[in-house]
């Protein structure tokens, strides 16, 4: 039905673009979000991106001020699940994007922080719930020799004929009520340095060897405390971006954690890897969603204050294309993201591949948000006196992280062939 106007107004604009009208509670969620955005986490972000990957960890950095700041908005996980669904998948979308507005690796840590515990959750372990609580969590899923690899499920078509699957460097042997871990996670782990609680994702021998029949390793989803004896920690990761997100290595040696601390084993494995990776990737599309917005919002402001060709750059013609065409890309991101988003958390039957497919385009969308942003800082973006090129550093980084994503692309065609196979858009 046409909803006739008497009038030409502007459109309905608010923080995240051409939204319809925000309910009074998500609005004000999205307010108090915004400002702990603006107030704390940029200037943090900044603060911690100019320091050496050591400073940002050592006792007293200010980094550690996160976890206060952010309980004070007091956004409990619990209270989103006692909404409406609908309403639940926006306001998590809506805080996610403010996250990523202020500083794409804080909200990183953020998120991964409380990983484990959400897994707790999902579990309805009341034990793991409470060892979680309060503590810093990480998701450790990728090894050295184990990165890519890990998001293998189809053997058949995805891995070669007749060879046993890639188990990595961090193995699990279960024996009676412990499992005992040995090796050590990739370099690449979120909060790897500095947590407290992990949430590993761990190749597994249950006393039959680590293969099934079809050569796919067997594994278990485990609550790892990471002050058990045998366990020890990396130094800090000097990397380009995200660069007040510590990640680091956490090594094993004959650890043994109760077997109770298992979420899922053997036969749910797979599911729960599943799960959780499904979370993490919906995550990463809400933050760089953010993340295209500041850069969108920073190159705006830019062009009403730079004069070139007689003129401030807004009145340039080709100027406006070049913002409407990042304007563009930050919708689509948004509407992408919030719809991975609502098929991870609202329907029955998830695949992370099809939500890794979503952080592929936020995170290319921002990529390419930011890149144009980027230039039309001209010389003075590359300066790092201007915010922008620090964007880039994060953003480029996103490629890679949840995934790489060309090869998280060539996943999604595995999947349309595997769903073709089972009759799906076969008319
Ligand atoms: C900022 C950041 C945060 C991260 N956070 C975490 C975390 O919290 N927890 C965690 O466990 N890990 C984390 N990671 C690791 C991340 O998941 C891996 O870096 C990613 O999965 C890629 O693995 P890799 O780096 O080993 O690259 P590789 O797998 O070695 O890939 C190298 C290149 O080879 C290509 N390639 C790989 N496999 C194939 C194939 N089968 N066919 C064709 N080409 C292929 C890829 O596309 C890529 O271009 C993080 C990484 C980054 C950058």
């Amino acid at each position: 039905m046409i909803s006739l106007k008497s009038t030409l107004t502007l459109p309905a604009a608010g923080l995240t673009g051409f939204e319809t009208p925000l309910t009074e509670e998500e609005a004000a969620i999205q307010a108090s979000v915004h400002r702990f955005a603006k107030e704390v986490l940029r200037p943090l972000g900044r603060e911690l991106d100019r320091m050496t990957a050591e400073e940002v960890v050592a006792p007293g950095s200010p980094y550690y001020s996160l976890f206060a700041e952010f309980a004070k908005l007091g956004l409990d996980p619990a209270l989103l699940a006692q909404l409406p669904p609908d309403m639940a998948v926006r306001i998590e979308s809506l805080i996610g994007e403010e996250l990523g507005w202020g500083d794409a690796g804080l909200a990183i840590s953020l998120g991964c922080a409380g990983f484990p515990l959400q897994m707790a959750v999902a579990a309805g372990n009341a034990e793991l719930v409470e060892l979680c609580q309060g503590r810093i969590g990480c998701w450790m899923a990728t090894q050295p020799d184990r990165g890519s690899d890990n998001q293998i499920f189809d053997m058949a078509r995805d891995w070669p004929a007749g060879k046993p699957g890639n188990i990595g460097n961090l193995t699990a042997k279960v024996v009676g009520d412990e499992v005992i871990l040995n090796g050590q996670s990739s370099a690449w782990v979120s909060n790897g340095v500095i947590a407290q609680v992990a949430l590993g994702l761990i190749c597994a021998d249950y006393g039959d060897g680590f293969y099934d029949e079809n050569g796919r390793p067997h594994g278990i989803a485990l609550i790892i405390p990471l002050d058990l004896k045998g366990v020890s920690k990396g130094k800090p990761l000097d990397k380009i971006g995200q660069r007040s997100l510590p990640q680091g290595e956490i090594y094993f040696d004959s650890v043994r954690v109760p077997r109770r601390f298992a979420i899922a084993e053997r036969d749910n494995y797979y599911g729960a890897v599943s799960s959780s990776w499904s979370f993490a990737g919906t995550h990463m599309g809400q933050v760089f969603t953010g993340v295209a917005r500041a850069a969108f919002e920073m190159a705006l402001q830019y062009c009403h204050e730079r004069r070139q060709g007689g003129h401030p750059l807004i009145d340039h013609q080709m100027t406006r294309l070049r913002l409407g065409d990042m304007l563009r890309r930050v919708e689509t991101a948004r509407a992408v993201a919030r719809r991975s988003l609502s098929f991870a958390r609202l329907s029955p039957q998830t695949h992370p591949y099809a939500t890794a497919s979503a952080k592929v385009t936020v995170t290319e969308e921002a990529m390419a948000v930011v890149q144009e942003a980027f230039r039309l800082f001209g010389g003075n973006g590359t300066t790092r006196e201007y915010p922008i090129e620090k964007l880039l550093r994060d953003t480029q980084s996103s490629l890679i992280e949840d995934g790489e994503n060309r090869v998280l692309t060539m996943r999604l065609g595995l999947l349309a062939q595997q769903l073709y196979a089972e009759g799906w858009a076969n008319n």
